[in-house]
């Protein structure tokens, strides 16, 4: 929460045009799920785990070394730029290493068997970092950084990402481009963010060909178009690649609150695809789930989502409503359109074309 991106005018710096605001990627929305959980009465039927900083060497293995000390030393200043839209300030740098490390520990927990599964509600987010510069309010790929510590480390074979942030995980999906132990999957908003980035067409490359599946959904979807890439694509995907281990790139910015991006999806929307990844989880891996918080941008409602989230994950429902569900669950558009349909269709082919690579 101590992770400071200064002002702006939304994301962009407010030059002296207009009021800076505080920027849009903050503290508050990730403070108030936690908050949430806690004042839901969830927390009590939850294990807290204590995340530990990712070692250098372990940050070393998706980022270059020039890059690192960059950070460190721009850290250790007033801070900076990481790249490109990714503001920090003084001390980032170390709290970085702690939401990449508290990835790394929630998959120790899991694989180790303290726990079933995880949520790893960490900040700055990571999705969109490249090896050598940082994107996207991204300083380190902490869910890349995380699946290579569970390849590397841990021995484990092979293991999945899906990534249901509404912008494209353009950073996951190049450190594992050309790798077939590691299945990405991205569903987002077609050419928001990064621009060009996450088409149908970017399958992978050499060996990894196939084992990227892009689900580049049209703005506007709603929760049927989001459960019918589950059940059409993300559940097939998974089923036939068999992972080990499954790390969902959890972004709540898919909202239909959310001012960084136009889909529509509920609280309710999140729930059932928890619980269609849950299903798949039971059957390929033993339950064995990691999620890594990645964006999600209206502190309004974000918390509601997270909630309905963890909820499944620990198979305890707290009762308390999300007020705005039925407003939301009400707009039109929320069942799945033809263009979005046609989508879901091709990718789905993709997904049917899927094996499991031998480790
Ligand atoms: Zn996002």
């Amino acid at each position: 929460m101590w992770h400071d991106t200064g002002t702006g005018a939304l994301v962009m710096p407010a030059g002296l045009t207009v009021q800076p605001l505080g920027h849009i990627e903050s503290p508050e929305g990730k403070r108030r799920i936690r908050n949430l959980v806690e004042v839901s009465g969830l927390m009590d039927h939850l294990v807290q785990l204590k995340p530990r900083p990712a070692t250098e060497d372990e940050i070393l293995r998706l980022h270059t070394k020039e890059y690192v000390e960059r950070i460190k030393n721009m850290s250790s200043e007033m801070g900076g730029d990481a790249g490109e839209e990714t503001p920090f300030g003084r001390g980032s740098y170390e709290i970085a290493l702690l939401a990449a490390g508290g990835c790394i520990s929630a998959v120790d927990a899991v694989i180790d068997g303290t726990v079933d599964n995880a949520y790893a509600l960490v900040r700055p987010p990571g999705h969109h970092a490249e090896k050598d510069r940082g994107r996207g309010f991204c300083i380190f790929g902490n869910i890349a950084i995380a699946a290579m510590h569970a390849r590397q480390s841990r021995g484990v074979g092979r293991v999945a990402i899906v990534d249901w942030d509404v912008h494209h995980g353009n950073g996951t999906e190049h450190a594992f481009y050309s790798d077939p132990t590691v299945l990405t999957i991205s569903i987002h908003q077609d050419n928001n963010y990064p621009p060009s980035s996450g088409a149908l067409s970017d399958t992978g490359s050499g060996a990894g060909e196939g084992y990227n599946l892009n689900v580049p959904l049209p703005p506007g979807s709603g929760v049927g178009a989001y459960v019918a890439t589950f059940e059409q694509v993300v559940a097939p995907a998974l089923a036939a690649f068999r992972p080990q281990l499954i790390l969902i790139a959890s972004g709540l910015d898919a909202s239909a609150m959310d001012p960084l991006a136009s889909m529509m999806m509920t609280s309710a929307g999140y729930r059932t695809l928890t619980r269609t990844v849950l299903a798949v989880a039971r059957d390929v891996c033993g339950g064995r789930v990691v999620a890594c918080h990645e964006g999600g941008y209206s502190p309004a409602y974000v918390p509601y989502c997270a909630l309905a989230v963890i909820e499944e994950m620990a198979g305890v429902k707290t009762g308390l409503e999300d007020p705005l569900l039925e407003l939301l669950a009400a707009m039109g558009g929320q069942d799945i359109q033809p263009h979005q349909e046609a989508v879901v269709r091709e990718a789905a082919k993709l997904a049917a074309g899927l094996v499991a690579a031998a480790p």
